[in-house]
């Protein structure tokens, strides 16, 4: 998966168990899930996920509870300890405990959130209110741009894609609040239904504020304007599948090439007031979103182009707001799209934020308490022999010409590794946090990243640069970076136990490692060479191999419907799908070498043997619940399919699951299209 500040990243893995009271070798799996009453040859999630799931209620102030996400509510309490501590000390508290302390302490203060309304929002509206016509709003275009919320477009910097160590600007397509574009303009009801909903939820947001600041203005016109204006951008918008492959948002330019595009946006300007170091190389992720953007600005009047600011800075706002704007908010995003039923404690609320808004100094007390050495040195060495498997898998690929697996192997050698968190811990010491004014604190923070992010234009790549915070439970392949990542959240039981056996960490963090390592030679990364530069590094006949193999796996998981009238999307999911299957492969292979060692006794547990134990263990990581109204946003929006697809999709592909557990020709879970990409 790739990672920035656009695009939320999200995919994980685990082994379910009670693991604070488990003997290590019981880590494997959880015989407290099983459902015996299912053959594991008809549908082996329901057989290793079916008791779990029966008896697992989602939490109210949850949208989905998968069996992993016990260690995420672990490490929150883990952060919430560190910060309550932090908010409590006086002035003998170190700088980063006052700077984190103290911004957590002022988004817990419920009190002054009321007591202060939509004041501290003001100074904002005002720079927006200040334009006098449409030139004029570039600079509050570019100001609200630096404080989060991305109106129109995002603008921001990320390494060349030919040239892989360089750091250049980057424009693309942006500005949308719903998930997806989709959202904007289908027409059946259930989306005609939530678009009403939606628009609704703007108009109350303004009613709320024009109370808060004294002012009376037509709620509801606003927020058709938003619509409408929101409407046009998903218009010009590409979808998310043309996206996934890196080529179509490749397109070098020049800054002089930009009022070609939008001649009506005064682009120097723009960038002058963003002020970033000075450049002329730009990648337009889709060109011709900025050409569709000159007649969208034509149509739309001076007041409805505020009108949309407004509400971003308001969006961006809301969890600073007063409790009703909570509130609103929460009964929109959380209820309404995600089917939740509660929303979290303030605590948890402010915990995430501090971790959004400060993670590298919140990180950095983490990494104290949940993450030791010999962890760290342990897991390197896992990856090891994760990477000796993809040697071996490259090489027995019958499907490969020699030259394209020379090149397979310059690429694989050249993959770094990074556990647990950074060398160089992110200095906020330039981020004024002031125990009294969360919205600020909040917009500062914001705006210090932003700046951050815009000022490496120019500059050569940071690859010890981290794009998860420490306590993170989630891993990322790079493809730039060429580099696997996984912070010290997810390094640690039921994932990942340094005193458990290396069979039960394979099967838990070891397909982890190998779904990472995957995506290294996936669809999208498969494009990119071993030092992150966008080039075709395959034969064409290779090229026609590879497809012909993912198509297969497109094609399958087409097929599967996580809820009623809804099917998932091969070719969104392809990437993680593909990292599924080649990712359980790599981890079995380092079990077979540690079987055939020895160094794993070839006991039975609960009556299973050390294999069907691993396949076990990979399907408990996947045990999940969610809400109707959640899978369907993931069907739309997510490129990893659900739980259950994650699991079944990939074993009725294996013979080696087959095998295990007896499965004969005929069973569901033995496909007669076995898909193999890796
Ligand atoms: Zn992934």
């Amino acid at each position: 998966m790739r990672v920035f500040r656009f695009l939320p990243a999200f995919s994980l893995f685990l082994v379910v168990s009670s693991f604070a009271q488990s003997t290590p070798s019981q880590l494997a799996f959880n015989p407290d899930a099983i459902d015996k009453a299912i053959d594991p040859c008809v549908d082996f999630y329901q057989y290793a996920c079916g008791t779990w799931l029966k008896s697992t209620e989602i939490p109210a102030d949850q949208t989905e509870w998968v069996s992993f996400t016990e260690l995420y509510e672990r490490n929150l309490v883990t952060l919430h300890d560190i910060l309550e501590k932090a908010a409590a000390g006086g002035e003998e508290r170190s700088a980063i405990d006052k700077k984190i302390g103290d911004f957590y302490g002022a988004c817990v203060d419920e009190k002054a959130a009321e007591a202060k309304g939509a004041a501290p929002l003001q100074p904002y509206l005002d720079r927006v209110n200040a334009a006098k016509d449409k030139g004029a709003l570039i600079e509050a275009i570019a100001y609200v741009h630096v404080h989060g919320p991305n109106p129109l477009f995002n603008f921001y910097s990320n390494s060349d894609l030919h040239n892989a160590g360089e750091v250049i600007a980057y424009i693309d397509q942006g500005g949308l609040t719903l998930p997806d574009r989709d959202y904007y303009l289908k027409t059946d009801q259930r989306s005609l239904d939530l678009r009403k909903n939606y628009e609704q939820h703007v108009a109350n947001m303004f009613e709320l504020l024009g109370k808060s600041l004294n002012t009376t203005w037509d709620s509801k016109a606003k927020a058709a304007a938003v619509l409408k204006f929101e409407t046009a951008l998903a218009e010009a918008s590409m979808d998310r599948v043309l996206r996934r492959n890196p080529e179509s948002r490749n397109h070098p330019m020049t800054t002089k090439d930009l009022p070609d595009l939008t001649p009506n946006f005064q682009w120097t300007a723009f960038i002058s007031d963003e002020h970033t170091p000075s450049f002329t190389k730009i990648n337009v992720g889709n060109p011709d979103f900025f050409k569709k953007l000159a007649g969208i600005i034509e149509q739309t009047s001076l007041d409805d182009l505020k009108t949309y600011l407004t509400w971003r800075l308001l969006l961006r706002s809301a969890s600073a707001l007063p409790p009703l704007f909570v509130q609103e908010n929460f009964q929109f995003f959380g209820k309404t799209l995600n089917g939740q039923q509660e929303i979290a404690p303030r605590w948890k609320r402010c915990v995430r934020a501090t971790d959004r808004a400060l993670g590298e100094a919140l990180g950095q007390k983490f990494v104290e308490v949940a993450f030791s050495g010999p962890a760290k040195a342990k897991a390197l060495q896992l990856v090891d022999e994760i990477e000796k498997s993809m040697k071996q898998d490259i090489e027995t690929a019958s499907w490969m010409s020699q030259a394209t697996k020379q090149q397979a192997y310059a690429k694989l050698a050249a993959v770094s590794n990074k556990i647990g968190y950074p060398e160089q811990w992110r200095d906020y010491s330039s981020v004024i946090i002031k125990p009294d004014d969360y919205l600020g604190d909040e917009e500062r923070a914001a705006a210090f990243e932003v700046r951050r992010n815009l000022n490496k234009i120019g500059n050569r790549v940071d690859k010890s640069e981290w794009g998860m915070t420490p306590p993170t439970v989630n891993a990322y392949y790079s493809p730039p970076q060429n580099n696997i990542n996984f912070p010290a959240g997810i390094l640690q039981p039921p994932f990942y136990n340094p005193k458990a056996d290396d069979a039960v960490n394979l099967g838990a963090i070891g397909v982890v490692v190998g779904h990472e390592l995957t995506h290294g030679f996936d669809d999208q990364g498969r494009k990119y060479d071993g030092a992150g530069n966008l080039q075709d590094w395959w034969t064409a006949e290779d090229t026609k191999s590879f497809e012909a193999r993912a198509e297969c796996v497109v094609n399958e998981y087409d097929q599967f419907s996580p809820v009623d009238g809804v099917k998932l999307k091969g070719k969104l999911t392809l990437g993680e799908n593909a990292a599924d299957n080649g990712g359980i492969h790599l981890a079995y292979m380092a079990l077979m070498r540690d079987l055939a060692g020895k160094t794993i006794p070839n006991t039975k547990l609960d009556g299973l043997t050390p294999r069907q134990q691993f396949f076990l263990g990979f399907a408990q990581v996947w045990c999940e619940n969610a809400t109707d109204a959640n899978s369907r946003v993931r069907a739309i929006t997510d490129p990893h399919s659900p739980g259950q697809f994650r699991t079944n999709g990939v074993v009725q592909n294996m013979k080696e699951f087959q095998q295990a557990f007896g499965c004969q020709a005929g069973d569901p879970m033995v496909s007669v299209q076995a898909c193999r990409v890796w």
